[in-house]
């Protein structure tokens, strides 16, 4: 932790921009998160500073249990409903049958087209009509978030990247001062946590995000919910969206 002095800085800082982002956005406002650490955090901070806030999660199906567990947790504390965000199953199923349930492990555009349909569409879909929303990213994360803004207007929805400036000390505070719910497995030794067959806990000195995709390289290491992939891959990973959606439409004819 920074200290006294900083801590009540930055939570009247983020309390601040919360507010700003409430009288901007109304009821359009949302807050997206893996429930992980940061995104209890961004619930916890908009129903003090909001009221109230619509809360949505991706249920990927293949989530680790202890994800599952967090998304009943969280609603349990706060009275909510979490939105579900789910893949199209007939997407999901023309992608396994193609290419096997575990396909990331092959190749990163393999990857990316299993982030694709079982996240990053799911998302798009289901973002119509919001706009703009909370997400637990920090700079502190790794090397390709250290220039994260705290708007980010660059598409639509906006992005508000609400505790950008805090470090993973502030997050883990913030949740211990309040009793927030936190996932199990960061007991088991994980710094950031996805989907199960993505994530493996972290060892001392490395990233936290380290543990994700921990077969790639630093640079591959987003899912394209924050990033745009380099455009090999993406072009690489359109090519085999296009062979996956025009097997969900032989089956549908
Ligand atoms: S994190 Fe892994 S299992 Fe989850 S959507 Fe991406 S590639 Fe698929």
């Amino acid at each position: 932790m920074h200290g006294d002095y900083f801590v009540k800085v930055l939570l009247e800082e983020t309390t601040v921009l919360v507010r700003e982002a409430g009288a901007e956005f109304g009821g359009a406002l949302a807050i997206v998160t893996s429930l992980q650490r940061e995104g209890v955090v961004m619930v916890d901070l908009a129903m003090r500073v909001l009221g109230g806030i619509r809360v949505m999660t991706i249920d990927t199906g293949r989530m680790p249990a202890g994800t599952l567990e967090m998304m009943e947790a969280v609603e349990a504390r706060y009275g909510i409903r979490i939105e579900r965000i789910r893949p199209d199953e007939a997407e999901v199923a023309a992608m396994v049958e193609t290419h096997g349930r575990n396909l990331f492990y092959d190749s990163v555009p393999k990857r990316s087209l299993c982030c694709n349909i079982r996240k990053v569409w799911p998302l798009a879909r289901a973002l119509k009509g919001v706009g703009a929303y909370f997400t637990g990213l920090r700079r502190g994360q790794s090397e390709t978030r250290k220039d994260v803004p705290l708007f980010d207007r660059a598409g639509a929805p906006v992005k508000i990247n609400a505790l950008a400036g805090w470090s993973a000390e502030d997050v883990a505070e913030y949740t211990a001062a309040h009793g927030l719910p936190e996932n199990r497995l960061y007991g088991e030794g994980y710094t950031s946590i996805g989907c199960e067959p993505c994530t493996r806990p972290t060892k001392a000195g490395e990233d936290e995000r380290a543990g994700r995709w921990w077969w790639e390289t630093d640079e591959a290491r987003e899912c394209g919910l924050h990033f745009s992939p380099s455009g090999k891959v993406e072009r690489t990973a359109d090519v085999l969206l296009r062979e996956v959606l025009e097997k969900v439409r032989e089956k549908a004819r």
